[in-house]
């Protein structure tokens, strides 16, 4: 695991980046959340962005996602060492509402996950179909699968009641190397918010929603479950786990 950056926002107080965390399984690349500065980092890490399998979003904090676009455009395509195969960006569904008392000042007030890469797309169509014709890109909207987290029934949470009730974590992803489990997590008044527990077949990282600015300090931060936890984009080994089993 390595932690690509910490630093809460949406304001720059610091040389640190903003919140992206990279897990590397078996040279295969999960990403944890897209926080300013991400893509710099992943270069000078030099994590293999064209092994990226899956991008998972915490919640829709401009502080964990701000440089998504950039993401998905500065890394798009074998052309430029990035990536060519298919892969999920997997987030929060809409919040169906705003926070008790929140005036909407831009409609519609709580896109999920997918409307919100589905506006990206949008946003940025010129480019991409540019690029698409004039450097043979492979067509972006078919290399990326955005994927709204539908909570299981009987969850009793939502923006105006109870943001993150006890509930056993569920499964939103897996492939041949992980399964990645999610659960709500206390960041008021953000709905929803999810905690992530990635399960490798050399250990588990659990990555949540629990650095924001004014997020209360809770258990969901970035660490390593069996081990010590490593910060240090420059320790290579934070890459390597040593714990043994797989758990649940
Ligand atoms: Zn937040």
């Amino acid at each position: 695991m390595v932690t690509l950056g910490t630093a809460a926002g949406p304001v720059v107080r610091s040389p640190r980046r903003g919140i992206a965390t990279g897990v590397v399984v078996d040279g295969d690349l999960y990403l944890v959340d897209c926080g300013l500065g991400v893509v710099r980092q992943i270069a000078e890490t030099e994590l293999p962005v064209n092994r990226l399998r899956a991008v998972l979003l915490t919640h829709l904090h401009s502080d964990h996602i701000a440089e998504l676009p950039a993401l998905l455009l500065y890394n798009w395509g074998t052309q430029v060492g990035g990536f060519g195969e298919p892969f999920p960006i997997i987030g929060p569904g809409s919040a169906g509402a705003l926070p008790e008392g929140a005036r909407p000042v831009v409609a519609p007030p709580a896109p999920g996950t997918a409307e919100l890469v589905r506006n990206l797309m949008s946003a940025y169509a010129y480019d991409i179909n540019v690029r698409t014709h004039d450097e043979a890109r492979p067509p972006l909207d078919e290399l990326v699968r955005p994927t709204d987290i539908a909570l299981p029934r009987g969850i009793a949470a939502g923006p105006r009641a109870d943001l993150a009730p006890e509930m056993e974590p569920f499964e939103v992803y897996r492939d041949d190397k992980v399964r990645i489990r999610a659960s709500l997590v206390h960041h008021p008044p953000v709905f929803p918010s999810y905690g992530f527990r990635i399960e490798t077949p050399h250990g588990v990282v659990a990555a949540g929603a629990g650095r924001c600015e004014g997020a209360p300090a809770g258990p969901a931060a970035v660490r390593r479950v069996n081990g010590t936890p490593r910060s240090s984009q420059q320790d290579r080994t934070a890459l390597v786990f040593r714990s043994p089993a797989l758990t649940g």
